[in-house]
């Protein structure tokens, strides 16, 4: 009769959560992407399998961002100090532990890096490698900026 204790784990992933998560992200869609609303950064989708963590959506964020998701994937990895590698099916799996808050809080920082422009704040930009330096360029004004990021 009794229930088990709810132990403390806002910082682990937690499949009902998730799921809640998904129902409320579907709800929301019918795409509401007018001029003016604000860019929005997606929140990782994933689980924890063993002492491995899986990311569900990550294609879908490297398409958010228009970016390689190589290049997002090298970025999170080095940033989380853990090895991982893209699935074909467009999940990433990572080779431990880590909570979804980290998770976001580095595809945050990536989009501040490498996606919003500095300039204008938009994150209508294009990213290249010219020796050995990425330069951002952006399409809504135009600025270019090398990202500092060794
Ligand atoms: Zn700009």
């Amino acid at each position: 009769m009794t229930t088990p204790s709810k132990t403390k784990k806002n910082d682990v992933f937690d499949d009902s959560v998730y799921e809640t998560m998904l129902d409320d992200a579907f709800d929301k869609l019918p795409l509401k992407h007018t001029e003016n609303s604000r860019f929005e950064i997606p929140n990782v989708k994933g689980h924890l399998e063993g002492n491995k963590t899986i990311i569900s959506n990550f294609l879908q964020i490297a398409k958010t961002f228009e970016r390689d998701p190589q290049q997002l994937l090298k970025y999170i990895l080095r940033e989380l100090a853990t090895p991982g590698f893209l699935n074909p099916n467009g999940s990433v799996v990572l080779g431990s532990k880590v909570s979804a808050s980290r998770i976001n809080e580095k595809i945050k920082q990536y989009f501040e890096l490498f996606v919003k422009c500095p300039e204008c704040g938009k994150p209508d930009t294009e990213l290249k490698k010219e020796r050995g330096v990425y330069v951002m360029s952006c399409k809504a004004c135009g600025a270019q900026h090398t990202v500092k990021y060794h």
